[in-house]
């Protein structure tokens, strides 16, 4: 049975250490019974309270760490089945596939693509996680000699994936301390040669077999020779078959915390058709997958997975924001307009990409309505032409424009006169969609 949170503090030091992160023992102790955190985080704790507290307040998904330093990534630990429940925590790991039977000039190629698989999106950079090579050659010595440039060109953390155990143990020998995902293909792991390298090398494994009796004597195995971070992935299944794996292995880890499921499961897009192959990666990164390896390194095709993911594990209880204030774009001159938004990050950057459309350099004046956007903010008293004068008058216009103009969004044309009353600006009223603003500004916009 599922321990409380007091019941969990009982066992702690009590101390305040700080070490696992967290302001107070009794934080720590309600993220354990939440399965937001494992008792692992906690450095001090005695091995009694471990064993006293023991399996009972194990997070339902274990916690997966890939790569090292800077590059670790972190998969699984999930709590929930869907995310208005709560949130979902560690975002799937997007890979791109580099075939160890490439030659060094097409390896090279591949790996300069994957490092340019980057992109800013709202406000933030979201980019691949990972090259995951595959031994496709049968032959160890080149994919580790593949897995070493390929670790080196495209800089990014590494899953080796093999159905050879001794190609797993020389391309993981060789990068063992950037901590690489080693991947025992096709139920190769069933003779615990791959379990035994991991396991040597300190290394996460994942392991690959066809259904669920499969996969699970494969984790109980694993687990029995004392892995601890483990992925599962079910090999070539896609379609129905695959959201069916996906989410019974979540439903089995979360609602019965049934231990042998517990963990990231990694698949791999089959798909030859790249965009019934964005398709596949994008269910599987909206149903629970920890790891996505995909055949694909065009940014059109990669920028629809990543906007996938960053969609679903954005925390749905915090409003996406910018940073309030005066926003400039281009190279604004005195007769630059002045736009007012709310900094509610989806009005502000739809915003801020029609100014950029209109190719009139202007500033933008998002106001604290905490992240709400225009008709909500107005309707909660966020968005009022006091908030505005005030902001106004602590953005330093004044001195940058050579007018007192502010374009007023036209859902909010109510507070025109207010806003004029409070500030001494006059105010132009804009249009009620931000696509009307390449046009408004061309035609109607007078300093
Ligand atoms: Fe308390 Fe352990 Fe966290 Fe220190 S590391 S604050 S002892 S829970």
């Amino acid at each position: 049975m599922a321990l409380s949170g007091l019941e969990i503090y009982k066992h702690l030091p009590k101390t305040n250490c700080k070490e696992c992160g967290l302001a107070t023992c009794l934080a720590f102790a309600m993220k354990v019974a939440a399965g937001q955190a494992a008792l692992d985080e906690c450095p001090p704790l005695s091995d009694e309270a471990k064993a006293a507290l023991g399996e009972a307040s194990a997070p339902p998904q274990q916690l997966v760490k890939i790569g090292a330093g800077d590059k670790t990534i972190e998969l699984g630990q999930e709590t929930v089945l869907f995310r208005h429940e709560e949130r979902f925590h560690h975002p799937t790991a997007v890979a791109v596939r580099v075939s160890d039977e490439l030659d060094n000039a097409a390896v090279e190629a591949r790996c300069q693509e994957v490092a340019g698989l980057k992109f800013e999106r709202v406000g933030t950079t979201t980019m691949v996680d990972m090259a995951a090579v595959y031994n496709d050659s049968g032959s160890a010595e080149r994919f580790a000699e593949v897995a070493q440039v390929a670790s080196k060109v495209s800089g990014k953390t590494l899953a080796l994936v093999s159905s050879q155990a001794e190609s797993l143990r020389a391309a993981g020998q060789v990068l063992a301390a950037e901590r690489p995902l080693l991947w025992a293909l096709d139920g190769s792991a069933e003779d615990g040669q791959a379990i035994e390298a991991a396991k040597e090398l300190s290394l996460p494994l994942c392991l690959e077999a066809t259904g669920f009796d499969g996969i699970v004597a494969l984790a109980e195995k694993a687990r029995e020779a004392g892995l601890k971070e483990l992925m599962l992935s079910p090999g070539k299944v896609d379609g129905a078959a695959a959201i069916e794996f996906l989410t019974q292995s979540r439903r089995a880890a979360i609602m019965k915390k049934f231990r042998p499921l517990g963990y990231p499961i990694a698949m791999q897009v089959l798909a030859d058709d790249p965009l019934q192959a964005v398709v596949e990666a994008c269910w599987y990164v909206l149903k629970y997958a920890g790891l996505v390896v995909v055949d694909l390194a065009r940014p059109e095709h990669i920028l629809g997975i990543l906007c996938a993911r960053q969609d679903i594990y954005t925390n749905p209880q915090v409003p996406v924001q910018v940073e309030p204030g005066v926003h400039v774009i281009g190279e604004p001159g005195p007769d630059a307009p002045v736009l007012v938004t709310t900094n509610f990050a989806l009005s502000y950057y739809s915003v801020e990409s029609e100014v950029e459309a209109s190719r009139m350099p202007g500033y933008i004046l998002s106001i604290d309505t905490e992240g709400t956007s225009v008709l909500t903010a107005w309707a909660a008293d966020k968005l009022t032409d006091e908030t505005i004068a005030q902001a106004l008058a602590n953005s330093g216009l004044e001195s940058k424009v050579g007018h007192k103009k502010l374009v007023l969004p036209g859902l909010v044309a109510v507070l025109s006169a207010g806003v004029k009353e409070e500030s001494g600006w006059d105010v132009q009223v804009g249009p009620k969609e931000a696509s009307g603003i390449v046009s408004f500004l061309k035609t109607q916009w007078k300093p």
